[in-house]
């Protein structure tokens, strides 16, 4: 395994340190939030443990599909979820991974021979060897996160068909893995989620919600409405099971208009709202997703959240980070004291509009623009996690809707139920 940043220890605080001098942050957080940056790699004996016939190992992707080689996430004693991760020894990595191990009976999470947690895989969904009446695996069709349902209905993003447009952060477009690994016609059929949903729903009490999101589609009489066709035609056929089921759907969408949001809540039967800014300053932003800015803006972003409030509701919408981005290399802030000042600036002003901002963890890829950058230290996403959290609270959002049990994801969203 290359790992990139190999005297990353003598530089940045431990996380004992951190567990120190963040007494009021569960040690649990700290540790998950690592995890999602450092990743973690599984020892021959922990993978003897993993049987893909009880636990989640392959799963469909926006950026495509993962094998039973690596495990779909990891749930901490206090129910905490690692949702992403998990990286093998052909992976090139920024700091060398955790190593989940089996020792003395038990998946533990280890550093340097040091045993931090304990650990579980999660299990695998009853639907998952089934198949749809056209014969289509349904594993290929939902993907389940802890209590949550995923389904991602297009896998191709067309910011990568602007030159340059492509978010630098993101595998899906480059190196041609648009075209290569989903191809554009690609999109999951109506039937088949419907089908693949009824049959997950009847393992009562395991899910919450139902999130459904697709790469960027910019066509139709109006910017968006080929993207938004597509999530109509299957929410228009799904949206029974959500009423008779008491399921709560969610959805993840390029920014739309304010016609398109009322469509999605009216004849989508859609209750949540997230459309992802990605990168909370301006500058930065236009830099890091050329095509948002090229095609939306950052404030026709922001303006765009802000309508969807007055549609969904106050708390009812969020809007995706990928925290550390803003610190790349040349153009991105100088130091991390400045970036979090700036994030919280504009999470604070989303807040005040009813948005909630909701924090993910980079991991650098290496299919990427930013292959060769570094993320930030473990300090930085706790900071903004505890700030995140805290302008949550004052202006009354819930986190509800992406909490530990429905998302899983965001470190702050873990910290709503303490
Ligand atoms: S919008 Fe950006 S992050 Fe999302 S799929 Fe397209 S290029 Fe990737």
């Amino acid at each position: 395994m290359e790992v990139r940043y190999s005297d990353w220890r003598s530089k940045e605080e431990s996380i004992d340190k951190l567990f120190e001098k963040y007494p009021d942050i569960p040690r649990f957080v700290i540790l998950k939030t690592d995890l999602h940056r450092r990743g973690y790699i599984l020892s021959e004996r922990a993978k003897e443990q993993f049987n893909p016939e009880i636990h989640h190992g392959k799963g469909i992707h926006l950026s495509g599909e993962t094998d039973d080689t690596t495990v779909e996430g990891l749930y901490l004693r206090d129910g905490t979820a690692v949702c992403n991760g998990c990286v093998t020894e052909d992976d090139v990595v920024v700091r060398d991974p955790y190593i989940v191990d089996y020792i003395d009976g038990k998946l533990v999470i280890t550093d340097q021979g040091r045993i931090y947690e304990e650990a579980e895989f999660w299990y695998k969904p009853d639907y998952y060897d089934k198949f749809t009446s056209k014969g289509t695996p349904m594993w290929k069709v939902l993907n389940a996160r802890g209590h949550r349902l995923d389904a991602d209905l297009n896998q191709y993003c067309e910011f990568w068909d602007i030159p340059g447009g492509g978010c630098k952060y993101c595998g899906i477009g480059v190196y041609g893995m648009n075209e290569k690994k989903c191809g554009h016609n690609l999109r999951v059929d109506p039937e088949d989620v419907y089908e693949t949903l009824r049959e997950a729903l009847k393992q009562r009490g395991r899910y919450l919600q139902f999130r459904a999101t697709q790469g960027s589609l910019l066509g139709g009489k109006e910017l968006l409405d080929e993207e938004l066709e597509v999530y109509l035609a299957t929410f228009s056929r799904i949206k029974t099971l959500f009423k008779e089921n008491g399921l709560k759907a969610t959805i993840n969408t390029t920014a739309m208009n304010v016609r398109q949001l009322e469509r999605l809540r009216d004849e989508g039967g859609v209750t949540y709202y997230t459309s992802d800014i990605e990168v909370l300053d301006k500058e930065k932003f236009e830099w890091i997703c050329p095509g948002k800015a090229k095609v939306i803006g950052y404030d026709g972003w922001k303006k765009r959240l802000y309508d969807a409030v007055d549609v969904f509701g106050k708390g009812h919408v969020s809007t995706d980070a990928v925290l550390g981005t803003e610190l790349a290399t040349p153009k991105g802030f100088r130091t991390e004291d400045e970036a979090i000042a700036a994030n919280l600036r504009e999470t604070e002003e989303l807040a005040k509009h009813g948005v909630i901002v909701l924090d993910f963890v980079w991991r650098v890829g290496e299919n990427t623009i930013f292959k060769n950058q570094k993320s930030p230290s473990l300090d930085y996403y706790i900071r903004m996690a505890k700030g995140i959290n805290e302008i949550r609270e004052s202006y009354g959002l819930s986190a509800y809707f992406a909490d530990y049990q429905r998302s899983g994801n965001q470190p702050s969203t873990d910290l709503a139920r303490i």
